[in-house]
């Protein structure tokens, strides 16, 4: 860290134990906002740190989305973002409307959201999922149901091969994922011939097809972790190397693609916490009725393990 970084994180820390808050950062934030939280990790996993915490207020450095998902699960604290035009393409993709324009042409058909949607989609879903238990969540469902999966249609295309149930897919997709070609595993894999390739479900299905391992971000770090291998090719927003490199010293990570940096997830810096929690703002504000609709499919699938 810098000299400006270290006075501007020294600072968040000062203000966040006057303000009894906790900072929580996605894999794929910045290097400097990782360091200076008190957590770091998938979007679900951190909203249920943040629920189980006594901190009054929440800083959640992510998307949209993933702050929207604290707040449904702890209603009573203040959850605030470090730059509210934080948004996600992927949970931008599917509308209420048109959501509900599919589920009246397919009556009866089970609802499966992943976590990364907005509240109004989750809200008009019967289950949510994560990358990690997709497939369990898509084979707990009733064999003779009809499956409407929103809004990943990658990730949606993997669990289907996986858990072996014809899905509903919704034409949403990931555009960082997306920029991870197969020609790029190629290319790293004759730069690192050793290494293990991991990728996130959200990749196209010729890199999934590709690779050593398929794995949720926190799959990957525990995979980095436990693995016998020296070297690894990550096939994930390139965010979530800080991560590995500080928790898995002495091995080497690569990126299969730099060009798989999210500018929405890299909205949020240094300034824009200490502002936030400076002035109090860009706080996540859901109607009661929105949240407890969205709860429920959250619940859901927790209750499914
Ligand atoms: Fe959305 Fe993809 Fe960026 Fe995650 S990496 S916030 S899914 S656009």
């Amino acid at each position: 860290m810098d000299t400006t970084s270290k006075k501007l994180a020294e600072d968040i820390n000062r203000l966040k134990t006057a303000r009894r808050a906790l900072i929580v950062a996605h894999n794929y934030q910045r290097p400097e906002v990782q360091d200076v939280a008190d957590f770091t990790g998938d979007s679900l996993e951190l909203s249920r740190i943040a629920a189980q915490t006594d901190a009054e207020v929440i800083v959640f450095c992510g998307v949209n989305f993933m702050a929207e998902t604290a707040k449904i699960l702890s209603p009573a604290k203040t959850v605030i973002v470090p730059d509210p035009n934080a948004g996600c393409p992927l949970a931008n993709m599917v509308t209420p409307r048109q959501l509900q324009e599919v589920k009246d042409r397919h009556p009866g058909a089970v609802v499966v959201c992943y976590v990364n949607s907005s509240a109004e989609t989750k809200a008009l879903s019967d289950i949510c999922c994560t990358s990690a238990n997709a497939v369990q969540v898509v084979k707990s469902i009733d064999r003779d149901s009809e499956i409407i999966f929103v809004p990943d249609k990658s990730l949606g295309d993997y669990v289907s091969r996986r858990s072996g149930r014809e899905l509903i897919l919704w034409n949403g997709y990931c555009p960082t994922h997306h920029r991870i070609l197969p020609e790029d595993i190629e290319a790293r894999r004759r730069e690192h011939p050793e290494a293990v390739v991991i990728v996130h479900p959200e990749c196209l299905r010729p890199v999934v097809d590709m690779a050593d391992h398929v794995a949720s971000t926190s799959g990957i770090v525990r995979l980095a972790k436990e693995l016998d291998a020296c070297e690894f090719i990550i096939g994930t927003e390139i965010g979530i190397l800080h991560r590995l490199k500080k928790e898995a010293p002495g091995k080497e990570f690569y990126a299969a693609s730099r060009l798989a940096d999210c500018p929405n997830m890299k909205l949020n810096d240094l300034p824009k916490i200490l502002w936030a929690l400076e002035d109090m703002t860009n706080k996540v504000e859901l109607a009661a009725d929105l949240i407890e609709r969205a709860r429920a499919p959250i619940e859901k699938m927790v209750a499914i393990g």
